[in-house]
């Protein structure tokens, strides 16, 4: 029987975070999972992410239970939680010129995953000999699994508004725009990102149907918004593989380029899907969030975008609002605006990463609670269903809006650790 209340404990633990002791995450690590951040509590319940520096304060905690992974809330056991295995792909990383195995003052995924991103040199995370414990060593994974059964490829990690320092306030990107981020304008990148998808596919197998691939960065100079070197990813691809592979779907996750032909040009590139995230509805909040070209860009244009990008992909076109840094009312007449569109809002809350932590530390805004995105999540699916609009396809940890409208994933084998490929007993531990 499916535990029918795992979406609200879902919820529940979204806004904490889970406290992983440096000890345990080595332990997991050293066991094969990867990576730590995307739980599964159930085979087709994602979880929440769970690392610590987001949840060192949480009543949540994760604990090995007699050989198996289960969280625990102050003290008493809340739920079973499991991890990705680490796939072999994941050891292709992709270093800067120059900082061959260094440590380096940008940013990287950190503790052998990604969706969580902190700035190198200022984990506190120690392993049990009191060094530094960092997976990945302050490189960038080429391909990495960042969203529920998904393979996501960043080209570039740099964002213009970083570089302008008008960086939007709650941006989980650290640390300032420097060329190390631009992962693309290097020519060995290409070549290895092309031989480590070609041995990510190879991993996956026969279940690669059942993987989706998103391309996403940080807004690049240009009009077309960095269309160009998104366009560039899939032609690599195709060109590495002799072929594009049949995915759940191809996401491009990017702002609405200035010259619509460049959405036609990545659809005509093989992107299925497209992502253009609003992020905060109301026009003056958004000036005063996004202080950059972003949030001065009329809510007009979104929408115009959203058609022409309805004409032309074949998958599907959706948007993100973000919970607790607009109000829940202006978010809610987002989502149903959207709605209104055909178009799905992802709707996610803030987390304190990156330029949100220093936000947060100023006492202007914090996590949403549960409670509160409970409330909302109940509203949008209601909005949703009301124009008979799917939820969003993607899920990256960040959002519970699928779930509570009773959307599944069935997590794929082939990034299953065989600990796991078994349904176990649920733990009934004290
Ligand atoms: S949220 Fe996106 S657009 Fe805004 S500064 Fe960060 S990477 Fe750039």
């Amino acid at each position: 029987m499916p535990d029918t209340d795992i979406v609200s404990k879902k919820i529940a633990i979204q806004g904490n975070g889970i406290k992983i002791t440096p000890e345990l995450k080595a332990q997991i690590a050293a066991e094969g999972y990867y990576p730590i951040a995307l739980t599964w509590l159930q085979d087709d319940i994602t979880g929440p992410f769970s690392f610590t520096g987001y949840g060192d304060e949480s009543p949540f905690e994760l604990r090995d239970v007699d050989g198996h992974y289960a969280v625990y809330e102050n003290g008493k056991y809340f739920t079973d939680a499991t991890f990705y295995k680490k796939p072999d792909f994941f050891d292709k990383q992709h270093t800067a010129k120059g900082l061959e195995g260094q440590s380096q003052d940008t940013i990287f995924i950190d503790e052998g995953m990604s969706g969580v991103i902190t700035p190198c040199g200022t984990s506190k995370d120690y392993d049990s000999e009191g060094d530094l414990f960092k997976i990945t060593k302050g490189r960038f994974p080429y391909v990495t699994v960042a969203c529920y059964n998904g393979l996501v490829i960043w080209p570039a990690w740099g964002c213009l508004y970083t570089r302008a320092k008008s960086e939007c306030k709650f941006c989980c990107i650290p640390g300032d725009y420097n060329e190390h981020k631009l992962l693309h304008n290097d020519d060995d990148y290409w070549t290895n990102l092309g031989e480590t998808f070609a041995a990510a596919v190879e991993e996956i197998g026969p279940e690669i149907g059942q993987v989706s691939l998103t391309v996403d960065s940080g807004t690049l100079p240009g009009a077309d918004k960095g269309a160009h070197v998104y366009i560039k990813v899939l032609e690599t691809l195709r060109a590495r593989l002799g072929y594009l592979p049949e995915l759940l779907y191809r996401r491009a996750v990017i702002e609405p380029p200035l010259d619509f032909e460049w959405l036609q040009r990545l659809a005509d590139a093989g992107f299925t899907d497209i992502q253009m995230d609003v992020d905060v509805y109301d026009p003056q909040e958004r000036r005063y969030v996004m202080p950059n070209a972003k949030g001065n860009r009329p809510l007009a244009d979104y929408i115009k975008a959203f058609r022409k990008a309805k004409e032309i992909f074949p998958g599907e076109v959706a948007t993100q609002l973000v919970a607790g840094i607009q109000s829940d009312e202006n978010l809610l007449k987002g989502v149903e605006h959207f709605a209104s569109e055909g178009i799905p809002t992802l709707v996610t809350p803030f987390l304190p990463f990156g330029h949100g932590r220093d936000w947060r530390a100023t006492g202007e805004v914090d996590v949403p609670s549960a409670d509160r995105m409970r409330r909302i999540y109940d509203k949008a699916a209601a909005i949703l269903t009301k124009y008979n609009v799917p939820p969003p396809n993607f899920r990256g940890g960040v959002s519970s809006l699928a779930e509570t409208m009773g959307r599944r994933l069935k997590r794929v084998n082939a990034l299953t650790h065989p600990k796991d490929l078994n349904p176990r007993p649920v733990s009934v531990a004290a």
